[in-house]
């Protein structure tokens, strides 16, 4: 049960593509900016699409930042964007929690830094974990037990600069002990970009490591599991064929818009090069590519 999809096609007209849909779904590293540097054009082209009318809505694994911190980024770079308009991996985390009604008198455990422990505070969740638990060592003397909450409902794992082994332990008791517990990540990206100068492990090497431990496979909320895409169309009450994600990457953002239906459209302003779009052992195929959104202002119909 597979679909064959036609190779990407490069953006000729991009008036047709901006015509075919409502709301555009922008990935953020790669599409608007590199790091904390904007990418060139980016003001304009927002201008433009909100002067036609579009809706904008921004998404980002990156779950280290809360949708407020995002909002900060936003103003520092002179963009125009409110904190209702972007939704993180962080967000997308407390806003699972808060669909399935997970009780308020339970806690959740975090793996994960600052922008998860905002955002679950912000909708009322108690919880435990995060940088805290980064200093925490175990001394292991003969019979040395380590104790765990057991009123921990859900462990929450994010990309984590302070990821220790006290919080695989810690996790994966909260996982196995507590009955029910939930095991839920921001997302699974294998690699992330933190310098140009190499590759890092990304969110997804937390994840693998509760999830090697516990032998369970984690919900995803973040990109590219259809979480995020339905919690927007809901929303905004949109229909997902009216949207168009617009990423860097292709196992995360464009699977995602083609998950949710949507036509996907591949920047190559970020992680992704021609060359990789085109490598036959690539299945993963966005209807159009271009070299960045700013193409938006200047592809015209012949
Ligand atoms: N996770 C981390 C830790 C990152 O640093 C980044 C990019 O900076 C991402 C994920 C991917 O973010 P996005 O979905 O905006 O490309
Ligand atoms: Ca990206």
């Amino acid at each position: 049960n597979f679909t064959i999809r036609a190779s990407a096609q490069p953006l000729k007209n991009a008036d047709e593509l901006i015509d075919s849909v409502e709301t555009f779904i922008f990935d953020c590293d790669g599409v608007i900016w590199k790091g904390d540097s904007l990418i060139d054009g980016v003001p304009e082209t927002l201008d433009m699409l909100r002067s036609r009318g579009k809706r904008l809505v921004f998404v980002t694994n990156n779950s280290t930042k809360s949708r407020k911190q995002y909002g900060k980024k936003f103003e520092t770079l002179g963009l125009n964007v409110s904190e209702e308009e972007i939704f993180a991996s962080s967000f997308a985390a407390a806003a699972y929690l808060k669909s399935i009604n997970f009780p308020k008198d339970k806690k959740v455990y975090v793996i994960g830094e600052d922008g998860i422990l905002k955002e679950l505070e912000l909708a009322g969740f108690q919880y435990l974990g995060g940088p805290e638990d980064g200093g925490k060592k175990i001394e292991l003397k003969p019979g040395f037990l380590m104790e765990h909450d057991e009123s921990v409902g859900a462990v929450v794992v994010g990309f984590d600069r302070y990821f220790n082994y006290y919080k695989i332990q810690y996790g994966t008791l909260c996982i196995r002990e507590n009955p029910g517990c939930l095991f839920i990540a921001t997302n699974r990206d294998a690699v992330t970009h933190l310098t140009d100068a190499q590759e890092w492990a990304g969110g997804g090497s937390m994840v693998g490591a509760i999830s090697g431990s516990t032998q369970r496979e984690p919900l995803v909320v973040g990109k590219p599991s259809t979480f995020m895409m339905d919690y927007l169309a809901n929303k905004f009450n949109i229909l997902k064929s009216q949207i168009c994600m617009v990423g860097d990457r292709l196992d995360t953002d464009i699977l995602f818009g083609q998950n949710g239906g949507c036509k996907t459209l591949l920047v190559l302003s970020g992680v992704t090069s021609l060359s990789m779009l085109q490598n036959p052992n690539n299945s993963i195929q966005p209807d159009f590519y271009t070299n960045k959104i700013s193409d938006f202002l200047s592809l015209k119909a012949a």
